[in-house]
């Protein structure tokens, strides 16, 4: 009995200490579907139609933005460049990733695209498909992106329709 008395007391002086360490720092935080408005991207950066959700703002600690980003069909970054570069993580449907070269490439949900710094790139669904992917994209000196002109209809190709 009274083996099992400082049982219990150590066990109250465990959840006292587990207490208070908890207790000495911020708790996490949840958001919900809804806290944060889908926005519309915009006709100077996109064609088409894009809708923008954003899952996380830079802060101090975390020097960059991770939004997930819908295309339309047919919709499709301007041209750009990322000064620290991007990573996209295709979620769902098929998409494209095209390079001044002349390249497109077409990317499926599970691939991951590494856009280095200064490559300029675009992104988008193919014409008849939708595309959707979660965009990480870190700072350098105040910037993630840096916009430039429109993709052609002569530059937007679905690699299968391309003649060599
Ligand atoms: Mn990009």
């Amino acid at each position: 009995m009274k083996h099992a008395t400082k049982l219990a007391a150590a066990a109250v002086g465990i959840a006292a200490l587990m207490g208070s360490a908890v207790a000495a720092g911020p708790g996490h935080t949840v958001t919900h579907p809804g806290d944060t408005p889908s926005r519309t991207g915009g006709h100077e950066t996109f064609t088409g139609a894009v809708r923008h959700d954003s899952i996380a703002r830079r802060d101090d600690l975390n020097p960059f933005t991770v939004s997930v980003v819908t295309f339309e069909p047919g919709a499709r970054t301007f041209w750009h460049t990322h000064p620290a570069g991007q990573r996209l993580v295709i979620l769902t449907g098929e998409g494209l990733i095209g390079t001044p070269d002349g390249k497109v490439e077409r990317v499926h949900p599970g691939d991951i695209v590494w856009c280095p710094p200064g490559l300029k790139h675009w992104h988008g669904a193919t014409p008849t498909t939708a595309m959707s992917h979660m965009a990480i994209t870190a700072f350098k000196d105040g910037k993630n992106v840096t916009w430039m002109e429109e993709v052609s209809a002569e530059q937007y190709v679905y690699p299968e329709t391309k003649k060599e």
